[in-house]
């Protein structure tokens, strides 16, 4: 049986030629980051074409997932060669892009000593550094430093979302998302989220040449999450920024928590930072970043992504071996037949009740219906046509034992089922009728090699679509309606 749960590896330095790519792939890397946080965009841009190339090669589907930077709040530069923050000590915060020192920080942010109050918590880089602020004055604000360290260059410095109105999107992401999706990549991730509009400004300049995921990773989308997953196609739980802003040992519930409503709602869903984090400069990883992947693996995660440790690491091959491996291993574990009962079940309970989307409870009703009668029929596969994935996420919710496919005609589409768990994405060609779709998936999944003669295989299909497509008598539905078990001969 393949690896179900998907691999998302940011690229940078250690990993952007040719040769580390195809290696990557062939490695099991299912979706490429590009973090704009760094670098320039001609860069990013010669990376996808690279990465197209690569996956060419290796003869693979790869889904590529642009990352908008976000409203990132910089201090004034520190001295070359960095300072120590005394733990104890106190440090005046000021508004400004001036350089910072021991006793002084600068933080550009303008609206700084409004937002601050006495008690509200300054963190500087990813929390190495954190204070509480004493008292706000006129043009500065005293914090006692709760814990120190050394620091250099230009940290973030995380204020608190509930204090701060992070304004996300910025202009600048919004140029950025224009130019990666007329680029052609498959995702954006949206940073810094506080509400589902904020995902829909986004999607008013991306309109339907990307998908967007949405990264959870403050306070106030926590507050607005059901709204914010229902505007976006996927979601991020970006555990770096949401253990800054939230208390850090409340990270592992709201993982779950994030993680059960995405894959009830049928949104893939990553998790995300620090995951195998010491091999950046370790050859294995510690015991508890394994169980960290398997414990996300059990959540029930769709995919599990790798930052540093393939950006900047000294083996990010060797990396995403041991995320398949580990991820492969926990699967063999994980009680998905025990969830899928349990979210049928939820799904019959609330039946009809406040539907308002007939076409969806029909694809919800059918995908059900697929996942106990694969086990019934044991099926050999669930064959998922699909034009715009919804089929496949439909079915992927019940995280059925079966190998699961997914077909469509579009190129694009086919990438894009890269990050949704347990989807082996095919290509096929054009159909124009029911029949022809069902016919169409068998035989490429004989060809491929994923059935054999003499296996039973369950056709999962909605109405077919776009160019070319018979439309149906008497109704117009783009639900999933259609299921059909095949014995192939
Ligand atoms: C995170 O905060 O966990 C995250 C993935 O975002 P970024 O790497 O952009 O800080």
């Amino acid at each position: 049986m393949t690896r179900r749960t998907k691999i998302v590896a940011t690229i940078g330095p250690a990993s952007d030629s040719l040769e580390m790519l195809e290696q990557l792939i062939i490695a099991g890397l299912d979706v490429v980051r590009l973090n704009l946080s760094h670098g320039e965009i001609a860069d990013h841009l010669a990376t996808l074409g690279r990465v197209r190339e690569a996956a060419d090669n290796a003869g693979r589907h790869v889904a590529v997932l642009a990352d908008l930077p976000g409203p990132k709040i910089r201090s004034g530069r520190f001295p070359d060669g960095g300072v120590t923050i005394e733990t104890s000590g106190e440090v005046r915060l000021a508004p400004g892009d001036q350089p910072s020192d021991a006793t002084t920080i600068h933080v550009q942010h303008a609206t700084l000593l409004d937002d601050l109050r006495a008690g509200s918590k300054v963190q500087l880089g990813d929390g190495a550094i954190s204070m509480t602020v004493l008292e706000v004055g006129a043009t500065t604000a005293l914090a006692r430093v709760d814990t120190g360290g050394r620091t250099s260059g230009q940290p973030g410095v995380h204020l608190s979302s509930t204090a701060v109105r992070l304004e996300t999107p910025t202009a600048a992401d919004l140029v950025l998302a224009e130019t990666m999706s007329e680029a052609g990549v498959e995702f954006i991730a949206v940073s810094f989220v506080c509400g589902s509009n904020d995902v829909k400004r986004v999607r008013e300049v991306v309109g339907t040449r990307a998908q967007l995921v949405s990264k959870i990773e403050t306070r106030a989308a926590l507050d607005d999450l059901d709204d914010i997953i229902e505007a976006s196609d996927a979601v991020m739980v970006a555990r770096g920024d949401l253990g800054l802003d939230c208390p850090i040992e409340d990270v592992p519930h709201l993982q779950k928590q994030i993680v059960r409503a995405c894959v009830d709602a049928a949104k893939p869903v990553i998790t995300a930072t620090q995951m195998l984090e010491s091999m950046i400069t370790a050859p294995s990883p510690t015991r508890a970043e394994v169980s960290d992947v398997a414990n996300a693996v059990f959540d029930g995660t769709d995919a599990v992504m790798l930052s540093g440790e393939t950006a900047v690491g000294h083996d990010p091959v060797g990396v995403v071996r041991t995320m398949a491996v580990v991820a492969a291993r926990a699967e063999e574990e994980a009680g998905y037949r025990r969830w899928a009962r349990m979210l049928g079940r939820k799904q019959r309970a609330a039946g009809g009740v406040g539907v308002v989307d007939v076409d969806l409870q029909i694809t919800n009703a059918v995908s059900h219906a697929a996942s106990e009668a694969a086990v019934d029929a044991d099926v050999a596969a669930i064959l998922c046509c699909t034009r715009s994935g919804r089929t496949a996420r439909a079915m992927a919710r019940f995280r059925p034992d079966a190998r699961m496919v997914g077909l469509s005609p579009d190129p694009k589409m086919v990438r894009t089922m890269c990050l949704t768990w347990g989807v082996e994405p095919i290509q096929v060609d054009m159909y124009s009728t029911t029949d022809e779709m069902v016919w169409f998936a068998v035989e490429t999944a004989l060809e491929s090699g994923v059935v054999e003669h003499g296996d039973t295989v369950l056709v999962l299909a909605g109405a077919p679509s776009g160019p070319g497509a018979v439309p149906r008598r008497g109704h117009k539905s783009v639900a999933t309606d259609v299921l059909r078990i095949v014995r192939v001969d």
